[in-house]
């Protein structure tokens, strides 16, 4: 029914593109044509995790316990997705979720997976009240939808929700332990894909797929929105970039 009710809604109210600001028709989706040819996905990705590959080396996955079979992002996080996703995230602009769908159901049909059950990283109620809506949620729902897929809720945040941004790589990891729980019967089985909002250092991913395995899925593919870089990351936290 909320899947009607917006789409009702982009025909009657269209908007202006999320990234260029461009008054843009209805059923654009939020984001004009040129600027979703922009968005582009991540080419130096290391085929275990979707980190990025330096000299050889992932930055993320070399030396750690990983447990997604696959894990890659739809695209990079930069220009139009970045807008995109902050404009989402941030500006609560919350039919947005169905353009972000769409491109990461490009991915994810090209990648060719079989899934049972797709879920997404959850959020805690406080953190919902205050944004009005789990960000992957949405995505995922909306992507199980069209990929014919059952959407379930699978996880749930239950530890402190202190920032990652302080933290380094291996603290991430540490940090996140104890952050998610999973408390429904076994999974006998399931092939699961997870879908998170920004992948950075993989450490919320690689928990929640730790969490499904152990809960007796076979397979956990994990999808995000966009990669963002350790140094875009910290571009962004010494404000160097917008
Ligand atoms: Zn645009
Ligand atoms: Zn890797």
């Amino acid at each position: 029914m909320n899947q009607v009710l917006d789409i009702i809604a982009d025909y009657l109210f269209p908007s202006d593109c999320a990234a260029c600001g461009k008054p843009i028709a209805a059923f654009d989706g939020g984001l004009c044509g040129d600027c979703l040819d922009e968005i582009k996905e991540p080419v130096d990705a290391c085929p275990r995790c979707g980190g990025q590959v330096r000299g050889g080396t992932c930055v993320i996955c070399s030396d750690r316990a990983w447990y997604p079979d696959r894990c890659f992002a739809a695209a990079e996080y930069s220009g139009a997705m970045k807008a995109l996703v902050k404009n989402y995230k941030f500006q609560k602009r919350r039919k947005l979720y169905r353009k972000i769908a769409t491109i990461l159901q490009t991915a994810v049909s090209s990648a060719s997976l079989e899934v049972d059950t797709v879920t997404a990283v959850p959020m805690s109620r406080a953190k919902i009240r205050k944004r009005g809506f789990n960000q992957s949620e949405l995505v995922a729902r909306e992507v199980a939808r069209n990929l014919g897929w059952q959407y379930r809720m699978l996880l749930k945040e239950v530890g402190a929700a202190g920032t990652q941004k302080d933290l380094n790589v291996l603290d991430r990891f540490l940090n996140v332990r104890g952050r998610y729980e999973y408390s429904g019967e076994n999974l006998c089985g399931a092939r699961i894909l997870l879908i998170d909002d920004v992948f950075t250092t993989g450490a919320t991913i690689n928990e929640c797929a730790r969490l499904l395995k152990g809960a007796g899925a076979d397979k956990v593919y994990a999808v995000a929105f966009a990669r963002r870089t350790l140094y875009q990351e910290m571009q962004e936290i010494m404000g160097d970039v917008p």
